[in-house]
């Protein structure tokens, strides 16, 4: 168990901690994933005090994002934690994109390839000091409209004005918050992550992303790029796990890739896994009575989207980003009641990246199982196009043909 630095500060008291000797944190955050440690900075840099509490010393070793934007990027760096990033991230800054069947376009796309887990624990060491760090397991919670108190399972008790709840997928401490989580979609995505041969070499800060081609059902694309000394491959599929599309995938992933995207390989030759294929289904789910008395939940323990949208960390982020503009007012005055929480939840900026992130997952989902009958639509139409062309191609030669006789032809005497 990790003990509070000594160097770092003592927390100012200024209200009675419910009885206890606790000292009163300004912010306890539960949760060392990008939303918990972003929000954690974001907080101590306001002059917060702060502490964190981290479920392990390092993050799972778990298969998550491996591509941000150069957006995101720039919130870590307004955080002081983009340093810390940069040095295990990939820079990439070309995507060529592939769409039914060939080369479409390539274009410049600043964004950066990483290890979820390397870029979580690097941008834990880059935390301020005013983030005091324990690790540890949340067993029991009391909160209220002034002070939150944490026990850990050592038994170890935290005391602080407002609780940030940044769990991501782990439901414990929700349920023992009494917060519902709804359903909204069951296993709406499968993603694989493997490195690959990958023939064609990837220029460096080039990134592949091929949308599946007619006849790939339930593929939203594959996308290829360097990570470190790899070419690392993502491919993001709404199969069910376990179903025939997924056991036929991991049976033979070469030529699954090669039927579902054979314009992919007549450009670029096969893709070859290496290594170990990671799998992971991913449900969505949100919270559905987030409003009470000194606890907000950030990130993706509020609601998770899909990651072919590939938007999870911009919307963490995002939370954070509304959080910490919140958080002078609320410290401003006494109290930490649910009028305060629910201005976070409300928040325009909150409430369109949560609509943009659910509402485009969503509808990726649609349009990519019901891409067979769009393929067929498009190319029915293409059909239409081209032969209509080559119908106006054909009369105009036919005009062309026919002048040269009409203008031999002798003119009427005058
Ligand atoms: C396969 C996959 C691919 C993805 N690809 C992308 C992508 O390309 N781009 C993108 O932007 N997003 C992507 N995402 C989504 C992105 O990974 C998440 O949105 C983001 O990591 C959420 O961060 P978070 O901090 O909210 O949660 P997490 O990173 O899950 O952090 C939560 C932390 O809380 C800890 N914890 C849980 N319970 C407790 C407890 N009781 N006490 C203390 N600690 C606890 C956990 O151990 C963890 O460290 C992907 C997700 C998956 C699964």
């Amino acid at each position: 168990m990790i003990q509070p630095e000594a160097a770092d500060p003592v927390p100012e008291s200024n209200a009675s901690p419910m009885q206890t000797e606790a000292p009163l944190y300004d912010v306890l955050v539960v949760g060392a994933g990008i939303a918990g440690l972003s929000l954690a900075a974001a907080a101590a840099r306001e002059g917060r005090t702060v502490l964190l509490i981290a479920a392990r010393d390092t993050h799972p070793r778990e298969f998550r994002a491996e591509k941000f934007s150069s957006s995101e990027m720039g919130v870590l760096d307004r955080l002081g934690l983009g340093t810390g990033a940069r040095a295990v991230a990939t820079p990439l800054h070309t995507v060529i994109e592939g769409r039914w069947g060939r080369l479409i376009k390539r274009m410049a796309s600043q964004e950066f390839a990483f290890h979820y887990p390397e870029l979580v624990d690097a941008v834990r060491a880059a935390l301020p000091r005013g983030v005091t760090s324990v690790t540890g397991r949340v067993a029991a919670t009391a909160t209220g409209a002034d002070v939150q108190m944490l026990t850990l399972a050592d038994g170890r008790r935290f005391a602080g004005r407002l609780l940030v709840v940044a769990t991501g997928l782990g439901e414990g401490l929700q349920r023992e918050l009494g917060f519902e989580r709804r359903l909204v979609s069951q296993g709406n995505t499968l993603v694989y992550g493997f490195n690959t041969a990958f023939t064609y070499a990837l220029l460096a800060g080039e990134q592949l992303i091929w949308s599946a081609e007619a006849g790939g059902d339930g593929v939203a694309y594959l996308t290829l790029f360097p990570l470190g000394t790899q070419i690392r491959a993502n491919l993001f599929t709404y199969w069910p796990r376990g179903g025939t599309a997924a056991e036929a995938f991991l049976a033979d992933p070469t030529g699954t890739m090669r039927r579902l995207m054979p314009g992919l390989a007549r450009a670029y030759g096969t893709i070859e896994p290496v290594g170990a294929i990671q799998q992971r289904p991913i449900d969505l789910v949100e919270i559905t009575n987030p409003v009470r008395d000194g606890v907000v939940v950030i990130g993706d323990a509020f609601c998770t989207t899909c990651p072919a949208y590939g938007t999870g960390i911009r919307k963490a982020l995002s939370d954070v980003t509304v959080l910490a503009s919140l958080l002078p007012a609320w410290f401003a005055t006494p109290g930490m009641g649910a009028a305060k929480i629910g201005s976070y939840y409300k928040h325009p900026k909150k409430v369109a990246a949560d609509q943009l992130s659910v509402g485009v997952s969503l509808r990726l989902r649609r349009m990519t199982m019901g891409r067979d009958l769009v393929s067929r639509f498009l190319s029915l139409r293409s059909t239409v196009y081209r032969r209509g062309q080559q119908a106006v191609v054909d009369a105009a030669a036919k005009l062309r043909r026919a002048a040269p006789a009409a203008s031999g032809t002798p003119a009427a005497n005058p």
